[in-house]
């Protein structure tokens, strides 16, 4: 699929609706179309960034940003007391679907581990 088919990055560009809940110039964080918790909120990069083993070390810097950007979303939408959980899956086997670096937030109920 090339880059600019890619449906976060049209999400980014406004292209296709998206329930956005937060957003500055390096990010955007919006509700999930099939939610797996009560809140399940999608952190990405506005940046073309496969997955988080193509993040290199000049990446750093927006890694951090997208965690502090989560916890941010998280008090805005009132989970952050309670707790939440942070995911990325990253390829195959970890479950990835859509080829553009995403965190999952994931709160308003209880969690379970292990993972499914
Ligand atoms: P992954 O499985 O790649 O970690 O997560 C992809 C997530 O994107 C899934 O939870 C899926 O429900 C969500 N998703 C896929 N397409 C769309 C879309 O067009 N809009 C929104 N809001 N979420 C989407």
């Amino acid at each position: 699929m090339a880059e600019n088919d890619n449906i976060f990055l049209k999400i980014t560009r406004g292209e296709i609706p998206a329930d956005i809940v937060y957003q500055d110039e390096r990010c955007i964080a919006f509700r999930d179309i099939n939610p797996q918790a009560p809140v399940h909120i999608l952190v990405i990069p506005r940046e073309a960034l496969e997955s988080l083993n193509d993040a290199s070390q000049s990446d750093e810097g927006l890694l951090g940003h997208l965690l502090r950007v989560v916890s941010k979303v998280a008090n805005k939408v009132g989970i952050a007391e309670k707790g939440y959980r942070v995911v990325i899956n990253t390829g195959q086997d970890g479950g990835q679907t859509v080829s553009h670096l995403h965190l999952h937030l994931l709160g308003g109920r209880d969690m379970t581990w292990p993972p499914g």
